[in-house]
């Protein structure tokens, strides 16, 4: 039977059916996995990696059999998870499903054949009573497992996993055990391996008796080790003088050490823990974490550099060739570039400028506007390599800087997993979502951060698994985050922002014909099929609304997909995308009316937002009952914001007479003000002349002009003050539809950077009182005394 389930990649050691085992899971997608089984059926499907120190392992990472399992009990500890599982059933792992957000595979049960002949009855009773006989010589099984195996009346084939597991071999040897199919055949194979290991217990006892009373305690775990190396020996397992564990190993791994041209500390210390290593019996469990961390410090490129070259001519033409647009961006990108290079050519001169700082660069701005496809031109164009890692979501200081050694499954953190992956120690090196590193007890993450990207600091940087430091000056790092305000403020000093606000219509059509089709159709293996401006067009304006240019790309993605299939079927296919075939393709229009196409209303309001996903449009409601005076919010509506509301209900209270309200309008009744759902806008002031407005539009019942947006922050007296995000908010109100934008008058400064298309389709209002934003938002003014209330 082949089964979906949910699966945990375990790393060191093997489950098999018909046992109970505790594991600990810290990997995010093995804690999903897990807690999404444990709310489902239970069922999750184990399987060990081969190598372990894979983070990310996928299908051929595994081995191909594992077992599946019920987990029993769960417990969420400060890094990851206890579970306690039961094995049901050896599985075979067919393919993988999905990687994210966990992994989920297709598994094919593999039943166990029931076989009571006699020989398997036999050979089940020598297994159990060798088994009892190791124990009573002392072998170590956990009380949970001897509980199990001697009260319970087990199967062979239950004998047989549970006595497996017990067993102190390699991990590859109880993988084979796991996969040996043949019911005998695998009784055979512990049988043997339990025989040898009565061999040792007893050889130790043996010696134990003669050694015991001789040294103090302190160097017990010394004479265990020499204990085990004597019995080995004894056994004819190790070879050599020295009991080495297999020299060749140890000689390939000191080959490594030398090849890797470390540090001379580094050095040093690698071949004190090869040393260790080669002391170590290979059944010792600790000898494959020393393996683990051998290969680190030795994958770890401690002296592998791209040459550095910073061509300013090669990185605009770079920059030039892949990006439409972002000319102030480019601009500033190559600035810095250029101050690089010439603090370089400084340094070789033997003038080491230690006053200069060179600052971190750091793009914000919402997702899609190129912010990683400008980073991996810089690479291209400064011929170093490239490598990524996300920051979002940690909350633990060891993602980045690694946990300590002693911890089992330890790694090192993301800083050093990425250089690693980059393979050189001079990388272009992209911190993605900066500005949703978190902090919690388990310790503040931007302080690793800062220690690894600060150039003060970062020439010794130490990762707690490593143990020793790796130099990340010559990394160059470039931090990215969809806004600016939650980026850790220690860290913001010590980077450069360059912003990224989000494109017009016309540039993501520049974009979307120059750059993103012609990509597309290579992507699809097409060729000489073109888009009318018009279908296109109408891609950008009903069937996304974002700042960048993702979802567009995923449509041309979506509408190729489809013309690649015609093709490959040989059928009639389009040569050139109209506007029907887009509706074809696309299906019905997701978004329909532009914001202007709608009716004028009382009560709303049209603001503008700044939200992680750039400017946005978005819509204050107010509405009015009967009460005491009480103001109530819902909705997206963050603390500032409710200030702000409160603001807006005194500024008109105060001016009751100019909004021809009587005195003590307010007491008799109750102000509910909702800001709908849809863009999450962040908490901010921003909001206060939209509130005031669709509040006095509710009181007064003039309706407000829909095509009309504003943004400015109000204070009590009815002053308009500064507002920040002018560029992406009124990119935003364009792309909606808007006709008039009303904006702080000490905002006017911002118009510099706001789109030359934006200016010439919208009309610019700027004031310095609410009533000037009232008199243009309302459909009426001055109002005329209705005496409502
Ligand atoms: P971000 O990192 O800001 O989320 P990406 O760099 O992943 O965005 O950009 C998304 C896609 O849009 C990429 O395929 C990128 O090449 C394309 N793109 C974005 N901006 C431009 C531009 N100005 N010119 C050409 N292509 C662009």
């Amino acid at each position: 039977m082949i089964r979906s389930v949910p699966i945990a990649p375990i790393r060191g050691s093997v489950v098999f059916p018909h046992t109970d085992t505790l594991l600990s899971f810290v990997r995010q997608e093995s804690v999903n996995a897990l807690e999404e089984a444990f709310n489902q059926d239970r069922l999750i499907a184990i399987f060990t990696q081969r190598d372990s120190r894979i983070a990310n392992p996928t299908k051929d990472d595994l081995y191909e059999y594992g077992t599946l399992a019920t987990i029993t009990q769960m417990m969420s500890v400060d890094d990851g998870i206890h579970a306690l599982v039961r094995g049901q059933i050896r599985v075979k792992l067919s393919n993988i499903v999905t990687e994210s957000p966990y992994l989920i595979g297709a598994v094919e049960e593999i039943p166990d054949i029931i076989d009571d002949s006699s020989e398997i009855k036999a050979i089940s009773k020598n297994l159990s009573d060798s088994f009892k006989k190791a124990l009573s010589l002392g072998k170590n099984v956990e009380v949970m497992m001897i509980v199990k195996l001697i009260s319970e009346n087990s199967s062979p084939i239950e004998l047989t996993d549970q006595i497996a597991t017990t067993l102190e071999i390699k991990l590859e040897e109880k993988q084979t055990l796991l996969q040996t199919f043949p019911l005998i055949e695998r009784m055979k194979k512990v049988q043997e391996i339990l025989n040898k290991e009565i061999n040792v217990l007893e050889i130790e006892k043996k010696i134990s008796s003669s050694t015991q009373r001789q040294f103090d305690e302190n160097m017990k775990k010394n004479i265990l080790r020499e204990k085990k190396r004597a019995i080995e020996k004894e056994l004819g397992e190790i070879g050599g003088e020295e009991g080495e564990i297999a020299s060749e190993e140890v000689k390939e791994y000191k080959k490594r050490i030398v090849d890797a041209k470390m540090p001379k500390d580094v050095e040093e210390k690698a071949l004190k823990e090869l040393v260790k290593l080669s002391k170590m019996s290979s059944y010792n469990p600790e000898s494959g974490f020393l393996r683990n961390y051998l290969d680190w410090l030795c994958d770890v490129p401690w002296s592998v550099v791209s040459p550095n070259n910073v061509s300013i001519t090669k990185a605009r033409k770079t920059m030039e060739k892949r990006h439409y647009g972002l000319k102030k961006t480019k601009e500033r990108i190559l600035e810095y570039l250029s101050v690089m290079k010439l603090l370089e050519e400084q340094k070789e001169k033997g003038k080491d400028n230690h006053q200069y700082q060179p600052t971190i660069l750091c793009f914000i701005g919402p997702p899609g506007v190129g912010k990683t496809s400008i980073g991996r031109a810089i690479a291209e164009a400064m011929g170093r390599k490239f490598a990524r890692i996300s920051l979002g979501g940690i909350r633990d200081e060891a993602e980045i800087r690694g946990h300590r050694r002693t911890y089992v499954g330890a790694l090192p953190g993301r800083i050093i997993q990425g250089i690693k992956q980059a393979g050189t120690r001079n990388p272009v090196f992209m911190l993605d979502e900066i500005d949703k590193v978190g902090a919690d007890f388990r310790g503040d993450p931007s302080s690793a951060l800062l220690e690894a990207l600060d150039p003060e600091q970062n020439r010794e940087f130490s990762d707690h698994y490593l143990e020793v430091a790796f130099d990340l000056s010559k990394v160059f790092f470039i931090a990215t985050g969809n806004v600016l305000d939650t980026v850790p403020s220690a860290l913001r000093d010590r980077m450069e922002i360059i912003t990224f606000a989000g494109y017009t219509e016309e540039e993501k059509f520049e974009i979307g014909k120059r750059f993103i089709w012609e990509k597309q159709l290579k992507n699809h293996g097409l060729t000489n099929i073109t888009i009318s401006d018009k279908a296109l067009k109408e891609i950008i304006n009903r069937y996304t609304r974002e700042a960048g240019v993702r979802d567009l790309e995923r449509n041309i993605s979506a509408i190729l997909r489809k013309v690649a299939r015609l093709v490959a079927e040989k059928k009639k296919y389009p040569q050139n995308i109209k506007e029907k075939n887009v509706r074809e393709y696309l299906g019905s229009h997701k978004y329909s009316s532009l914001i202007a196409e709608k009716n004028n209303e009382i009560g709303m309001a049209t603001g503008l937002a700044v939200t992680n996903a750039g400017g946005e449009i978005l819509f204050i409601e107010v509405s009015l009952m009967p009460g005491r005076g009480r103001l109530t919010l819902t909705g997206q509506l963050g603390d500032v914001m409710k200030e702000s509301a409160q603001a807006a209900f005194t500024w008109t209270r105060s001016n009751y007479k100019l909004l021809g309200l009587k005195a003590d309008f307010a007491s008799k009744m109750d102000v509910h003000i909702h800001v709908p759902e849809g863009a999450v806008p962040k908490d901010g002031p921003s909001a206060g002349t939209s509130i005031t407005t669709a509040l006095v539009s509710a009181l007064t019942k003039v309706a407000t002009r829909r095509d009309t947006g504003m943004t400015g922050e109000i204070t009590l007296r009815g002053n308009v003050m500064e507002i920040g995000g002018v560029k992406e908010k009124t990119i935003a109100g364009h792309r909606a539809g808007l006709k008039t934008i009303i904006l702080p008058k000490e905002n006017q400064k911002d118009m510099e950077e706001v789109p030359l298309k934006v200016k010439k389709d919208i009309k610019f209002v700027f004031v310095e009182k609410i009533e000037d934003a009232l008199k243009i938002a309302l459909t009426k003014w001055p109002i005329v005394s209705k005496k409502i209330l």
